[in-house]
């Protein structure tokens, strides 16, 4: 039998031929889901069972391969939660906790204890259960289109002690989904936001993330313009919207939003120094037409 640590140096090599970098991490990673053990390499002369050997080498392989290490947990963190995540579910990415302070600022700003928020395009979840967990008394409505994704966003709502966010199942670009919620005091999505161009250069591992969360028209700014449109007259008056957006997206997104009657627009950097986000209060009163 090989040992753990024969078998760590084995997979992280083979994964470093890909990605030197990640190799270490992806390597103590996949050893702690296989073998249920939080530090596998406090004991490096442990053998290791033949066939937990092959299916670590199997997924160090998939791995090496460009696959992504998120699908091959079949988890990941976002803002200190669980998310169960698998391929048919975009990945929860750091950039959009940035989207999640960005809200939670505004509601301390605006002494909002118990807003009614939707967010819209979903996924896996994370955006409206961080948002939960932080505002308990919030209504949390969650909008999303995909059967797979809402599979996984249902099992996370309730993972994560937040069964009482409402799960709709619409498309956001259709105008009944808009007007089944109404009296929103934010509006947040990171909606799919990829342009042409990039989703013919997708990093290998991307290309298995769904397309329909990835690809936002030609210019990637069409679920701006429709959601922003569709969606204005069922925020409140003084309410918020607030998007996630691609790199260099964030002057067309401004744009949308002032065009439909939105002021005060905050742009905000990720944590990688990218202006990925933009909130916007509404000044349009619901419910009166346009
Ligand atoms: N942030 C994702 C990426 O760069 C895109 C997600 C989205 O379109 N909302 O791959």
């Amino acid at each position: 039998m090989v040992s753990r640590g024969e078998l760590f140096a084995e997979c992280r090599d083979l994964i470093a031929q890909r990605d030197d970098e990640t190799a270490e991490f992806d390597t103590t990673c996949i050893f702690q889901d296989l073998l249920g053990d939080k530090f596998p390499m406090f004991a490096p002369k442990e053998p290791v069972p033949d066939d937990k050997a092959a299916e670590i080498r199997d997924l160090a392989k998939r791995r090496s391969e460009g696959y992504p290490l998120q699908y091959l947990l079949g988890q990941w963190e976002f803002w200190g939660c669980n998310f169960k995540i698998g391929e048919g579910v975009l990945i929860p990415r750091p950039d959009t906790e940035t989207l999640v302070e960005q809200v939670l600022d505004i509601c301390r700003r605006e002494n909002l204890s118990a807003p009614k928020i939707a967010d819209l395009c979903s996924g896996s979840g994370c955006i409206a259960v961080a948002l939960k967990k932080e505002l308990p008394q919030a209504e949390v409505w969650a909008v999303e289109l995909s059967d797979t994704a809402l599979g996984y966003l249902r099992q996370n709502t309730q993972l994560n002690g937040c069964g009482d966010i409402h799960i709709l199942k619409g498309d956001v670009l259709k105008s009944e989904t808009a007007a089944s919620v109404r009296g929103l005091d934010i509006l947040v999505s990171n909606p799919p936001y990829l342009t042409s161009q990039d989703m013919s250069e997708l990093q290998t591992e991307v290309r298995h993330e769904p397309a329909s969360a990835l690809f936002g028209g030609e210019d990637g700014l069409d679920f701006y313009r429709a959601v922003t449109e569709l969606w204005k007259t069922s925020i409140n008056e003084g309410g918020y919207i607030a998007y996630e957006y691609g790199m260099g997206q964030h002057d067309a997104v401004k744009a949308i939003l002032e065009k439909n009657g939105f002021t005060d627009v905050e742009l905000r950097r990720d944590g990688g120094g990218i202006i990925r986000t933009a909130a916007a209060k509404n000044i349009i009163r619901s419910g009166f037409g346009s």
